[in-house]
């Protein structure tokens, strides 16, 4: 008998489920266990919308799941492509909020950036996020969402709307390969939601992914950083170190670095127990005359050296507003010099999608920013 429907709000969101809670939750049913891998399967990788898609499920089956559960999918609200082939999506979430996924082509990978929060905990002053201030969090399930919308949309490319996701299709290819929490918030901030978020990602039925490649992305919260990294997600940790002296840090990341001052932060650093080849990375944004001189690169290359790290230099994405300027090629390629000289490790990252603001720091999901219609041209695309 299919029971009685619930509604939208007491239906249960099993997007994060993992096996064992979808066993569980099966169970109560009065369901064998084999019913939760056939479920978990649609989910993670074939990645079902709905109830209704999980063809191999009796029509009462279908029924009862959908009258009890939702599987709650993002909205797509529009998406945009950058000239270097970088994709915006902005997401509507349930409760009509709104948020910023970014799809990175490369020669090797395709990697997706991911909101954690809707705008952000914290004030840094170079980011645009920070202007929207805390909204709410995301659920886990709207991390692993962004996942499977944006998986969803390259299964259609490939295969066509309606024949998506052929059963032998693993998970992650052949679409996204890397996961980076560096879009809208500080998922440190939300660290419950994302490790939940992570732990099914990296589940063997769930999205499948393998830990290295998924990298969570902190402006220090050092408390949490000792939790996550002591946590049992075994992802990527980086760090946005962005200054070397307090005075600056407290201005361009005022409540972070007055909570967790550069000593505390990287005596954390030091201390985190790494899994064996495996790195910290330290994220610079330079700043043109805020950080970006060669005594920076000094002083960061001795913060720096007791800790197994490797620099990524960001030259700043400006956005409109920002009272900032990025330097000129040949500061960046200076302070480089100096790192790569004392043996650092020190890559420049490459500014994506600059002209769709879909670059580190520029994401924002205020309207004003991000018209509500599907576009091709940004109005700052000139
Ligand atoms: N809150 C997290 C993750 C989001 S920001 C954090 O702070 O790490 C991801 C990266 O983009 C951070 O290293 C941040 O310092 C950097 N960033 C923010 N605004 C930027 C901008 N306008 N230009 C370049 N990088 C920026």
């Amino acid at each position: 008998m299919i029971p009685q429907q619930l509604t939208p709000t007491e239906k249960i969101n099993i997007l994060t489920f993992s096996l064992p809670k979808l066993t569980a939750w099966v169970g109560t049913l009065g369901w064998k266990p084999y019913r939760a891998k056939q479920l978990a399967t649609w989910l993670y990788a074939k990645g079902a919308q709905s109830f209704d898609e999980m063809t191999d499920l009796s029509k009462v089956a279908r029924e009862t799941l959908a009258a009890l559960a939702t599987i709650w999918p993002l909205q797509i609200v529009s998406q945009q492509k950058s000239l270097d082939g970088t994709e915006k999506f902005l997401l509507q979430l349930s409760d009509g909020k709104r948020i910023e996924s970014v799809l990175i082509p490369e020669e090797d990978r395709l990697t997706l950036c991911v909101s954690s929060q809707v705008g952000c905990t914290l004030d840094c002053s170079f980011c645009l996020t920070a202007q929207q201030k805390l909204q709410r969090n995301l659920s886990a399930h709207e991390i692993v969402g962004q996942v499977l919308t944006v998986q969803r949309v390259l299964f259609d490319r490939i295969n066509g709307e309606g024949t998506r996701c052929r059963p032998s299709q693993p998970a992650t290819y052949p679409g996204i390969t890397n996961v980076v929490l560096m879009g809208m918030g500080e998922p440190l901030a939300n660290l419950t939601q994302v490790t939940e978020a992570l732990l099914q990602m990296t589940a063997p039925l769930g999205l499948g992914f393998s830990p290295r490649r998924i990298t969570v992305s902190t402006a220090g919260l050092v408390p949490q950083m000792r939790e996550f990294l002591n946590g049992p997600t075994r992802a990527n940790l980086s760090v946005s170190l962005n200054a070397t002296t307090n005075r600056v840090r407290d201005a361009i990341m005022p409540t972070v670095n007055r909570l967790y001052p550069l000593d505390q932060l990287l005596a954390a650093c030091k201390e985190a127990p790494l899994p064996k080849r495996r790195n910290i990375t330290f994220e610079y944004v330079l700043l043109s005359g805020i950080n970006d001189t060669p005594e920076d690169a000094v002083r960061l290359t001795r913060l720096v050296a007791p800790i197994r790290c490797k620099v990524n230099l960001i030259p700043f994405n400006e956005f409109q507003s920002s009272p900032y300027r990025r330097p000129s090629d040949a500061t960046i390629f200076k302070f480089q010099e100096v790192l790569l000289r004392a043996k650092i490790t020190a890559t420049r990252r490459k500014s994506r999608g600059r002209d769709i603001l879909a670059a580190c720091g520029q994401l924002s999901s205020l309207a004003f920013h991000n018209p509500p219609i599907s576009v091709e041209h940004n109005a700052y695309d000139t």
